[in-house]
């Protein structure tokens, strides 16, 4: 059976076997058993265990667990239902998949409605992966970077990226002529209530939407709504998903963990480009 990643070695087709890829020039890569592939050549691989770690992808998983973020997916899959629409087997590439929550959701959408979706993920965290694979068994998951994506040129009907590194070249590369490019972005007042917890001066994020070379920009979906988060777990969950986690002086974490509950704004900016 053929696979939808390519050799990350010598760019051939990979065939897939139960407990491993292979190409047609010697070069095999073994599946791990928790389903997924390792496809990041060893002189890219920085760290010994690179992307999110465990701790992180947990508090993560239970976080999109409980729905906070599903108005999110629904307004994913609705765009990538629609545009699909002629297409029986569309081939949709997740890249940065983290633990495949997205994923899986489009995976249903599209089963639900009929059609056959030949879905693959990558990722660098292999607790991720281990989740995503587990999560969507019929998808194809691999650990590889979005900067030199093991997928063949002009592969790809729909392309997703939420809230993980943009690499717009290689993403023109894997896109077919008229493929989907989904890109959700937070807009100027999402998590206002937390940043104004955190810093005495919060500022809004900035929004320009940008132009990138072999796109050609479609159409925006506007997803704004609250959240009443419940517990200091969830609060400081969304917290570790953000960028702020990085950079917050410690004085505004403290204040953000004294908190049980807190009501917020969640704003989404879902940019669609088309491949030209
Ligand atoms: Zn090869």
């Amino acid at each position: 059976m053929k696979s939808l990643f390519c050799c990350p070695l010598c760019g051939a087709p990979l065939e897939r076997e139960p407990a491993r890829l292979f190409c047609p020039n010697r070069h095999s890569f073994d599946r791990s058993a928790a389903g997924y592939v390792h496809l990041l050549p060893a002189n890219r691989k920085h760290s010994k265990d690179p992307g999110d770690d465990k701790a992180m992808v947990a508090a993560r998983a239970a976080f999109l667990e409980k729905g906070y973020y599903t108005p999110l997916r629904n307004s994913l899959c609705k765009v990538i239902l629609q545009y699909t629409e002629n297409l029986s087997a569309p081939v949709i590439l997740d890249s940065g998949c983290g633990e495949g929550w997205y994923t899986a959701g489009l995976f249903q959408a599209l089963s639900q409605a009929g059609r056959t979706p030949q879905i693959a993920g990558v990722d660098l965290s292999r607790a991720a992966l281990r989740r995503a694979a587990k999560r969507v068994p019929r998808a194809e998951f691999a650990a590889a970077s979005v900067y030199h994506l093991p997928i063949p040129d002009n592969s790809v009907d729909v392309l997703v990226n939420i809230f993980s590194p943009l690499a717009a070249d290689e993403f023109a590369r894997v896109l077919r002529p008229g493929g989907l490019f989904c890109y959700a972005v937070p807009s100027a007042r999402h998590l206002w209530e937390m940043k104004e917890v955190l810093y005495p001066t919060p500022y809004e994020n900035p929004v320009k939407r940008e132009d990138y070379s072999g796109f050609v920009w479609r159409d925006i979906k506007e997803i704004r709504y609250t959240v009443d988060l419940e517990n200091t777990s969830d609060i400081m969950a969304l917290f570790g998903m953000t960028p702020y986690a990085w950079k917050t002086p410690k004085e505004g974490v403290a204040r953000l963990e004294a908190l049980n509950r807190l009501r917020c704004q969640i704003g989404f900016d879902l940019h669609l480009y088309e491949r030209a």
